[in-house]
Order: structure tokens, then sequence, then C-alpha cells
């Protein structure tokens, strides 16, 4: 049994799978789409029927509700590799999907007793669910949207991710931001793509003209004078952030051959970005620059290709969040100690799922790689779209592998996966 000792209120729910699958790494808040107390969230999971649940409920008088014990895998997210990491939380929202200040404070309180008991030292939230570069003492904040069609947590809650990982912190008693948040405000203490993106568009205010792009340099952008298009910027950040060797001005139409030649991984949009990763569709690209933002050069002052030099707003370049849709593929670059080999690859299945098992419906897809394990698939064009990437890059569409009760091979690629430690592989 494993629960915090903050509950006033138990009503264990029969909806779970039982023992989770994988040990505890992430808490997923949840917002409830309403005012409801820690009572009523017991009702709404006590029928079998109704096949959902958490761990917890906050309400808005700050009391918490235990539905789900920790060790088993509640049903709140949609998501197998979700729920079976997390320790999920509903909180009550008032009319505009705001917490009471009762509620917020327990739900902090709550986050880092999860952490402190399961022996996490660090609450991070990075906008995806991605565990690279994170240390065993990292327990990662994820949000239900990211695994299903939902606006949960809600408009409020959604844009109070990083605040909620710094309060935790400061309770778990260290320092934040550390280098996971935030970008550089100035050239000289860029570390990677990201930051010269960010300072780029925000801090040096840079223009925007197709004629004049490569106007893109640390002086001009000093003196205010700098200009760059779409691409020549993605170009420089990459470029000055160590991820390619070279600054040869490319365009959005050969964008990808050259990328992929440089070691970069093409995949499909559906993935969850991470930092430093370039976004790309017909005519338009951007860099990915972490917690949920992207960065870009957009269009010149009259909206036009090319404006006058020296005339730069603040919408010309510029940060913004990133969208659920509208890009095409995204381009992962290579770990920067795999830079100078030559690519050899990148080792990936599709698993079709036969019967229901391991938390897996019949008929699903699930697209699994060496680096990055699973992610569901749910449209059948995204399978057509990695067999037809897969063809142009290898000849021959992704390896198929078929897992059912009888042979639940998802399971073995989970423990292989799972037990890669050497590559910081963890999801
Ligand atoms: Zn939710």
């Amino acid at each position: 049994m494993g629960y915090s000792s903050l509950v006033d209120y138990v009503r264990l729910s029969p909806n779970h799978s039982g023992e989770r699958r994988y040990p505890i790494t992430r808490i997923t808040p949840h917002y409830a789409g309403g005012n409801v107390s820690i009572e009523t969230l017991g009702d709404i999971f006590a029928p079998p029927e109704r096949q959902a649940s958490s761990q917890y409920g906050v309400g808005s008088d700050g009391r918490v509700g235990l539905y789900v014990d920790e060790d088993n895998r509640a049903w709140t997210s949609g998501s197998y590799d979700n729920d079976n990491r997390a320790v999920t939380i509903e909180c009550a929202n008032l009319e505009d999907g705001s917490l009471t200040d009762a509620a917020w404070e327990t739900l902090v309180e709550l986050c880092a007793d999860i952490c402190e008991r399961n022996g996490k030292t660090r609450l991070v939230y990075r906008g995806s669910a991605d565990y690279d570069g994170l240390a065993d003492g990292d327990m990662l904040l994820t949000k239900h949207k990211w695994f299903q069609a939902t606006d949960c947590p809600g408009p409020w809650l959604d844009t109070q991710f990083d605040r909620l990982a710094d309060e935790v912190n400061e309770r778990l008693g260290i320092p934040v931001p550390d280098e996971l948040h935030g970008w550089a405000k100035s050239l000289e203490e860029c570390r990677d793509a990201a930051d010269y993106a960010y300072c780029t568009c925000v801090v040096y205010s840079c223009g925007y003209s197709q004629d004049d792009r490569k106007n893109l340099t640390f002086d001009l952008l000093r003196r205010g004078e700098a200009e760059t298009d779409c691409s020549y910027g993605v170009n420089a950040w990459l470029y000055w952030g160590g991820l390619l060797d070279e600054l040869i001005g490319f365009w959005t139409a050969i964008e990808i051959d050259y990328l992929v030649s440089k070691g970069f991984t093409l995949l499909p949009a559906t993935v969850a970005p991470r930092r430093n990763d370039v976004l790309w569709r017909s005519g338009h690209t951007a860099l990915y620059i972490g917690d949920g933002m992207q960065a870009e050069a957009l269009w010149s002052e009259d909206h036009s290709f090319d404006g006058a030099p020296g005339d730069q707003t603040d919408g010309e370049t510029l940060v913004r969040e990133y969208p659920t849709g509208g890009w095409t593929y995204i381009l992962r670059p290579p770990a920067k100690e795999e830079i100078e080999e030559t690519g050899d690859g990148m080792l990936a299945c599709i698993v079709e799922i036969e019967d229901d098992h391991s938390g897996y419906k019949a008929g699903a897809r699930v697209l699994w790689t060496a680096e990055a394990g699973f992610e569901y698939i749910n449209h059948p064009d995204s399978i057509k779209l990695l067999d037809d990437m897969s063809t142009y890059y290898t000849g021959k569409p992704l390896f198929r592998v078929k897992s059912s009760t009888k042979g639940p091979w998802i399971e073995r690629l989970a423990q292989v996966t799972i037990n890669d430690k050497t590559k910081g592989v963890v999801r």
C-alpha cells in the first residue's frame, strides 16, 4: 500500500488495472471539468462501468480524496504508457478552469509528498513526456492532453505547470530554475540552438527579409540590424548550437534531405517534440525550443516576404506556443556525441496488437523506437507516412511485430527499453 498521509477521505475505486507495470516517474495533474467535491469524485469513480478513476482528488476546499492506491495503475489519462508511470490527481476547478488557492496549496503539497515518498528529489516540467537527460531522482510532470484528445488540464491549469514545478521544488529544498527551464538572455549565455533561437527572436528582435536572409550574425544582432527568414534562421541556430558543422543557407525545399544527410531523424509531427527539434511543413520551418514553445522567422513588418532593414517589429521573428497540428515533420538532431559518426539509421518497428492485452486494445498500432520507446499511433495515415519515410530512406517499410496474449512481445520491448539505462532510456 502506498498513499499520502495528506488524504482526508478514502473511497477505493474498482477501476484500475492492478499493480502498475513501471515505477512511478510521473505526476499528471488533471482538471475535473467542474467544481466537484472529493466525495462526488468518489461517487463518479465507484461504478465499474464508468471505467475511469484517478489516484487522488483535490477539492476546492483543499481536502484530498484517495481512489486508487499509488501501487496500482489508475485509469485517468487514456494511456498505457502514462498511467503505468504516473500518479494522477483530479483537481476540482472553478468556472474559468482555475483552482482555488486552497486547492492549489494542497496540489503543491501533495506533489511534493508524492516525490518524497517515491524517492524523487526534483519535479521537472519540460513540455513533453520525454525523459532524455533526466536523472533518476527526477519526477516528470505530464499533461492528459498529450495522450488523448481532451482539453484537460483545462485553460488555467495548463498554463501553471512551470509554476507548479517551481513551488514543489521549493518545498523539496532544491534551487530552481535549472537548465531545462528558460532560455539565455544574451548571446554570451547561449548553450544550445534553442537559446540562440530565443535570443534572435526575442532578446535582439531580429527582422524578416527573404532577400537579406543572411543578415543574421552576432554583430548585426547586437546592433539591432539583423534580418533572416525561416529556413536561414533554423540553419544558423543549429550551426551556432553545434548541431550542424556548416552554415550553407538551405531552403525548406531541400531542408529534409540536407538535415537527414547530417544525421537528423525524420519523424511524423505527431510525436512529442523535444528541445532543439526542427519543425517542418511545406514552405515553413521553425525550431522547437522546449517548454511548449517554438521560435521562427515569420514575415516582414508589413506581412510580406521582404521588409526594409532596421525596421524590425516584434512580430517578424517570434517565440510562440507550439501548436498541436500544423507541422508535417519533426527533424530530430542526433545526440551531439554521434554527430561525427556516420548515421546508422533508426532502430524501430511497429507493434500490431492482436487481442486486448498489456493495456492495449485489439487493433492498436504502436511505434517503438530504441531511442524513445513507445508512441501510440491513433491514425492509419500516420502508419502509412512512417512506412513511406522508411521506404524512402531504407528501401523497406517498417518491421512489424505481432503482439498477443500468447506472445506479448510489446512487454518484451518495454523491458528492453526500460532496462537500457546506458542510453538513458527509461520511458
Ligand atoms: Zn484529464
